[in-house]
């Protein structure tokens, strides 16, 4: 068991990407952390300087209090598992798993041993002697699995494991992954860019961006207090409303409504001051009819997402979208009347 710590870790690579930008961030013994992110933002250049495969250029890397930044992969006691998995097509589901020990030159019955009973441990008993182009996506991903598994690792790193299995498969994987991880304990870092899969697996979240960290908590803090509008937007199943307002006589005016100053945030409001309103779709409920404090707009779009839908109005502040119960009948063209949540609403200042 291990815990891991970064400090100022700094990757630029030739041709001058900074693809890591000072990253501070310690990774406690134990946990289930995720590193979410857009494409490109550095996820993957994290990982691989945190397994040895890519050199720092500057800053530091400690595994289990041990000072890894000049040691090799070999040497580091973490086990990587890629978004391609990474299998050797040519050797069969036994040699595959067993690869990692047959590096570290463990003998070829204590391997196969190991092997199979990892495999047990995965499902996999039937599948030891095909290759992995005989198998289905899923069966794959625990083959990656179990060879990550094979040497118990101190730390495993997961670059988007899921990303290649259809929805279904990765419901059901993502479900695994987490008994397993909660079974064995071995620290684990997972890389993602689906915020749905960071907020269900993991213990804490860092959410990136161009080589940055730009919020650090847990599922929980991340969705309810978005630190930033970067997080606010990539955050959540539907992306939350974020809407040009300014503070006018205790209230904040976006594009004539006059909605609440949201629950909690009333301190150090100055008149007249610009800012941006967040209300996640889920929390601006349609009221019967014109309502005060409500953002007004016809709707435009009715998107069924099975026990409700997602309406998107068109008002004078632009496209704003709630999420409405399944039973209310919505024409378009008509006219909405879109109520925050007071209890739920967010302000920002870095719009
Ligand atoms: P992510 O995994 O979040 O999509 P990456 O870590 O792969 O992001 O990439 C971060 C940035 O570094 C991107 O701008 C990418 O183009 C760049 N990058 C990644 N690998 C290399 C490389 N080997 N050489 C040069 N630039 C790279
Ligand atoms: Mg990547």
């Amino acid at each position: 068991m291990a815990d891991i710590s970064m400090a100022a870790l700094t990757k630029v690579y030739p041709g001058g990407v900074r693809a890591l930008d000072g990253i501070d961030l310690t990774i406690a013994d134990g946990e289930f952390f995720a590193l979410l992110g857009p494409s490109g933002c550095g996820k993957t250049t994290l990982l691989r300087t945190l397994a040895g495969l890519e050199t720092a250029s500057s800053g530091s890397v400690g595994i289990g209090g041990r000072d890894v930044t000049a040691l090799p992969p070999g040497r580091r006691d973490v086990a990587m598992v890629f978004q391609d998995y990474a299998l050797f097509p040519h050797m069969s589901v036994s040699d595959n798993i067993a690869y990692p020990l047959r590096i570290q030159k463990v003998p070829g019955a204590t391997r196969r041993e190991k092997a199979a009973q990892t495999a047990a441990e995965l499902g996999l008993t039937d599948y030891l002697d095909r290759r992995p182009g005989q198998l289905s996506g899923g069966q794959q991903q625990r083959v990656a699995l179990a060879r990550a598994m094979a040497c118990h690792p101190q730390v495993f790193l997961f670059d988007e494991p899921l990303s290649n299995l259809d929805a279904r498969m990765r419901l059901e994987a993502r479900t695994f992954l987490k008994r397993l991880q909660r079974e064995l304990g071995v620290t684990t870092v997972f890389v993602t860019h689906d915020q749905a899969e960071a907020l269900a697996l993991a213990d804490r979240i860092a959410v990136m961006e161009s080589g940055r960290i730009r919020q650090l908590g847990t599922p929980a803090e991340v969705f309810r207090y978005p630190a930033n509008t970067f997080v606010a937007s990539f955050i959540g199943s539907t992306p939350m409303n974020l809407l040009d307002g300014q503070v006018a006589g205790g209230r904040i005016d976006v594009a004539g409504a006059l909605l609440p100053v949201p629950e909690g945030l009333e301190e150090g409001l100055a008149e007249g001051e610009k800012l941006v309103y967040g209300i996640r779709p889920e929390y601006l409920g349609l009221a019967e009819g014109p309502a005060e404090g409500a953002l007004r707009g016809a709707v435009r779009v009715v998107e069924n997402l099975g026990s409700a839908q997602l309406v998107t109005l068109e008002g004078e502040s632009g496209f704003v979208q709630a999420v409405v119960d399944e039973d209310r009948r919505l024409t378009p063209g008509e006219i909405g009347h879109a109520v925050p949540r007071r209890d739920r609403a967010l302000l920002y200042r870095d719009g």
